[in-house]
């Protein structure tokens, strides 16, 4: 009966596999990725874990790729023959918000950052486990799904922003914090496990900071932190990532 409806959908669909896919409730991913070995054990794995996977070897069919094929997210190679990655998620984000989970080489933080600053949602560093790609996968796809419904509260352990009412509190005690501050945690709690770099941090917070540059942002985490921490010096919400920025836990 599901297999009969889906199929008179996709019949009837002008895009007859996105359609069709989405009845069936399947995602799909497109891996971009010029190494053999890499690419079929990062399918396998993907498709083990119950997604559609297409896997393409370089940038030019990449773009073309999600044009046609539509795919929930994308996992994609910085390092390719030809056009490279950072070049074809800067051409996709001119036209779509598919999410991007990168593949970087060790060792390569400005790409990493630059990918980020261009929209790439997270990165995974080679050589890395598919176990924990897939990991990754899941928490994008769970996190831009949760960013779409647009939720105004968010909670994480004994912390709860509300990010309408600008109220935050531990353990129900209200916080007060600046409206720099303020903007900067909501903007990482809103994502939780998602990386901003310190330049898009202070994009957020445009408007309120008077500072225009990115160590200040240090500065704000530092009173964050002394603010809504348990321990200050181990943070539990707002944690640093080394060499990049800052994200706010994935509880
Ligand atoms: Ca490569």
């Amino acid at each position: 009966m599901a297999l009969a409806t889906a199929r008179s959908r996709r019949q009837a669909s002008e895009r007859p596999t996105e359609e069709a896919r989405k009845a069936e409730g399947m995602t799909m991913v497109l891996v971009v990725e010029d190494e053999l070995e890499i690419a079929r054990v990062v399918r396998d794995y993907l498709r083990n874990a119950g997604f559609e996977v297409i896997v393409v070897g370089d940038g030019g069919s990449a773009v073309a790729s999600v044009r046609s094929a539509k795919p929930d997210l994308l996992v994609l190679d910085l390092g390719l023959p030809g056009r490279d990655g950072l070049d074809v998620a800067r051409e996709i984000r001119r036209w779509s918000d598919t999410p991007i989970v990168m593949l970087t080489a060790r060792g390569d933080e400005t790409d990493r950052i630059v990918g980020l600053e261009i929209g790439a949602d997270d990165y995974v560093v080679k050589p890395f486990s598919p176990k924990e790609l897939v990991a990754r996968v899941r928490a994008v796809l769970r996190r831009t799904r949760t960013a779409a419904r647009g939720d105004e509260i968010v909670r994480a352990g004994d912390v709860e922003i509300d990010t309408a009412k600008m109220r935050v509190s531990v353990g129900g005690s209200q916080v007060d914090l600046t409206p720099t501050e303020f903007q900067l945690l909501a903007t990482l709690a809103r994502e939780p496990g998602r990386v901003f770099t310190r330049s898009q941090l202070l994009d957020a917070v445009h408007g309120v900071a008077i500072e225009s540059y990115e160590r200040a942002i240090d500065a704000h985490v530092k009173n964050i932190r002394r603010k809504i921490e348990p321990t200050p010096g181990s943070p539990r919400y707002v944690e640093t990532v080394h060499g990049v920025g800052y994200r706010f836990a994935d509880a």
